[in-house]
């Protein structure tokens, strides 16, 4: 079975390397940007089949990286799970605004973690948007 590319939009060199590890332990292909310019040109060139977004990140925020991959044809249909780590109220709405499926507090609970993940690969996860 080809393995699941899922692409991770960390700035946090902990938090990178703690969603690598554990979504390699499990199978999956990642690959990394950290910080939102990169994500959305990442998004278009290489189509992963998931994005986990963080949302403080340089250069572009979450919610903006979000929208701008949302309005990418190229993009658009890949589906992305907001990583909130926020204090700041609205911040969870606002990425779902943006076009986000779904999100994940941090700190991630690993095993709630992988479950989620797993279930949009199962088909189980939040429908794609009509848009
Ligand atoms: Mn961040």
């Amino acid at each position: 079975m080809e393995k699941k590319r899922i692409l991770i939009v960390e700035d946090d060199p902990n938090n990178l390397k703690l969603f690598r590890d554990i979504l390699q332990y499990k199978g999956y292909e990642t690959l990394e940007a950290t910080d939102g310019q990169q994500a959305v040109d990442m998004a278009r060139a290489c189509r992963p089949d998931l994005i986990l977004m963080d949302i403080q990140l340089p250069v572009m925020n979450g919610i903006e990286a979000t929208r701008r991959i949302k309005e990418d044809e190229a993009a658009r249909d890949i589906r992305i799970v907001a990583l909130t780590a926020d204090v700041m109220d609205g911040d969870e709405d606002r990425m779902l605004e943006a076009g986000c499926h779904d999100y994940i507090a941090k700190p991630v609970h690993v095993t709630e973690f992988l479950k989620k993940i797993a279930r949009y690969f199962a088909g189980r996860g939040p429908a794609v948007k009509e848009s």
